[in-house]
């Protein structure tokens, strides 16, 4: 599975398709994550077996929640099933 016949729906950039997460952002974008007021969002997994992690990014403090902003898109952030982080947007 190497075939990139997936865009990062923000920017179209190719990635490889997923058919667990069919609408996962790129990595570039989501270092563009923001919360709804603009604040930089960083996410992680809590150890190196999974959990998910929100910080701010300017402070370092834990961020609540799985909701960010990239540019004007709602979106999603949660732990990958097979570990990482995968950003999807959310509709409406
Ligand atoms: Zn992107």
């Amino acid at each position: 599975m190497s075939e990139l016949d997936h865009e990062c729906p923000i920017c179209g950039t190719p990635l490889p398709a997923s058919s667990r997460y069919p609408n996962h952002i790129c990595e570039a974008c989501v270092e563009k994550a923001t919360d709804e007021r603009g604040r930089p969002l960083g996410f992680a997994n809590v150890s190196p077996t999974g959990g998910f992690q929100a910080v701010y990014r300017d402070t370092g403090a834990d961020a609540p929640g799985h909701t960010c902003y990239i540019g004007s898109t709602r979106c999603w952030a949660d732990e990958a099933r097979m570990g990482g982080i995968v950003v999807e947007p959310v509709d409406s």
